[in-house]
């Protein structure tokens, strides 16, 4: 680009609109790399396949589904061993994981005794009766 010449309006708001989603995807391979470097194993989603893109990470009965395949429907899911979600704390920490299952996932109540909701979900008494 020559210096003096303007981005394009369009242009800079499509590269505006998608800093968010980038800044998304950074924080869940953040959080990813830190939990390996804290003892969790990782194993690709599909065996075979790119791990960086699609893992599964195991610690102590809990686990994560990681996907960092496509800025903007990257995912990261955590699973505590009751089969239950549990909040992702951001950034990564093992202690705040662990604590995720009696925190509920729609209000953050703590403390909570869980419910199960739908497919995984961990709701409070009070959440639940509103579902
Ligand atoms: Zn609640």
């Amino acid at each position: 680009m020559r210096p003096g010449k303007q981005i394009r309006p369009a242009r800079q708001a499509r590269i505006l609109a998608s800093r968010p989603l980038l800044e998304r995807t950074l924080a869940i391979i953040q959080w990813r790399d830190a939990a390996i470097a804290d003892g969790w194993l990782v194993v690709p989603k599909v065996p075979g396949q790119d791990w960086e893109q699609a893992c599964v990470l195991h610690r102590e009965d809990f686990q994560a589904l990681c996907v960092t395949r496509n800025e903007g429907t990257d995912t990261l899911t955590i699973w505590a061993p009751d089969g239950m979600q549990v909040p992702t704390p951001n950034p990564y920490d093992w202690e705040k994981v662990k604590d995720g299952v009696s925190t509920c996932l729609f209000c953050g109540a703590t403390g909570i005794a869980p419910h199960l909701v739908g497919e995984g979900g961990r709701a409070c008494k009070e959440c639940l009766a509103k579902l």
